[in-house]
């Protein structure tokens, strides 16, 4: 595997698909192609800025905008789901870096793979919900995933010091614990949107910071770990970690364990996604140990914060569980961010999805779209809401 040289971006107007801009500056990467959801101001800025051969918005209407307003340069304007398929398929790129939020990742996941790029994945819910779809089609077509997710990259450069597999004994995920730390399900039961979204340490989109107070996000980290490294759900564990210095930690069978530290700045784990196996100077601040006179590491509270078992449950449950668990989590966490739905209420929807949900073993893609949609459609009937 080599440096990345020509990328496409998926989410380029996204808290992830921004800083990774930020490492292409840097590096020096060629921007093939950029896409989003329907940041019509920002992606036009990005086109200027990049010159990518092509550019999608899912949303047509705003498509149409966009066309129109970049009619004077020589990019090409897709829309749909279909265009950003398109986009991931760019003839030029070497590499796919998918930052796009929630399950709508998961087809142009595959079809980045299908077209043999190199994946650096962002988007967990690719995994969640595609499972062993997405790791067979990978492996079928000899393409690597590479991780972003700031646990899952620890675990990655973690996992370079592993001479067998049979050394490894567990993988420890660190959670922040996001901002209601500590308070209980009484507490919990009237916070708001605005106080949900004020995440101690990470500056990230809305779904992700929600998941992150409900501690969701850590759940389907678990899953995304099972999927990425082979392991079983049993050998993942998690550890609360206040101060997100130390990102994700790996126990061998003589009980040693490794580390990865640095400060909390995606940029890391972006830019060893697509420089791996080398490594290059980056402008993230330099961690400086003596600053911190404590890091302090918590058991969770699995009784407060039910996702993350409510995650274990589905993965040990296998087949489309995890699918059904985070489409109700994706419709869930909207109805909350819109105030349709109280705090506590997200939880127990997924878990309800998950005790109703159908599944089967042998999926394909059309059985995780459909495990998907009818998990959201009973968390919409369950609240009745349409
Ligand atoms: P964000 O909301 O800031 O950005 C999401 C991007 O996806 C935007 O460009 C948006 O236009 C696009 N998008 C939204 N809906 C879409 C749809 N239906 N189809 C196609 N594109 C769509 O989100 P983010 O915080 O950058 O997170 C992106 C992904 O990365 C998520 O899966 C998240 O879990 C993961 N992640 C984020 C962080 C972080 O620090 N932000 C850290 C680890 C993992
Ligand atoms: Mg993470």
């Amino acid at each position: 595997m080599c440096e990345t040289k020509k990328l496409s971006i998926l989410g380029s107007t996204g808290s992830i698909g921004t800083q990774a801009l930020d490492v292409c500056d840097k590096r020096g990467y060629e921007v093939v192609a950029l896409t989003a959801n329907s940041n019509v101001e920002l992606l036009e800025k990005q086109i200027r800025k990049y010159k990518p051969s092509m550019a999608a918005l899912v949303d047509e209407k705003a498509a149409a905008e966009l066309k129109k307003r970049v009619s004077d340069t020589k990019t090409r304007i897709l829309s749909g789901l279909e265009g950003v398929c398109e986009c991931s398929m760019a003839k030029e790129a070497d590499t796919v870096l998918n930052s796009i939020v929630g399950m709508a990742g998961l087809e142009p996941t595959l079809a980045a793979i299908k077209s043999k790029k190199k994946i650096a994945l962002a988007n967990k819910e690719t995994l969640v919900a595609g499972g062993r779809l997405v790791t067979k089609t990978a492996e079928e077509y000899g393409v690597s995933i590479l991780p972003v997710d700031s646990e899952h990259s620890a675990i990655f450069q973690c996992l370079e010091s592993m001479n067998k597999k049979e050394e490894l004994k567990s993988i420890i995920l660190t959670a922040s614990g996001g901002p209601f730390f500590g308070k209980t399900a009484e507490e919990l039961k009237n916070v708001t949107v605005k106080e949900a979204l004020k995440h101690p340490n990470w500056s990230m989109g809305a779904k992700i910071t929600i998941d992150s107070a409900t501690m969701m996000n850590k759940g389907l980290e678990l899953i995304e770990a099972v999927w990425l490294f082979d392991v079983k759900p049993c050998d993942v564990d998690i550890v609360v970690h206040r101060e997100s210095i130390v990102h994700s930690l790996i126990e061998y069978v003589d009980n040693s364990v490794i580390a990865q530290l640095g400060v909390p700045d995606m940029r890391i784990p972006i830019q060893y996604a697509l420089t791996y196996p080398e490594r290059f100077p980056s402008p993230v601040r330099k961690l400086s140990l003596s600053e911190f006179s404590t890091l302090s590491f918590y058991k969770p509270d699995y009784k407060t914060f039910r996702c993350i078992n409510i995650c274990r449950n589905a993965i040990e449950k296998g087949g489309l569980y995890p699918a059904i668990a985070n489409g109700a989590n994706e419709r869930a966490n909207e109805l909350f961010r819109q105030g349709k739905i109280g705090f506590l209420e997200i939880a127990q929807l997924v878990e309800a999805a998950v005790n109703n949900g159908k599944s089967k073993e042998d999926y394909g893609l059309s059985d995780v779209l459909e495990a998907d949609r009818n998990a959201r459609l009973y968390v919409s009937e369950a609240v009745g809401i349409f």
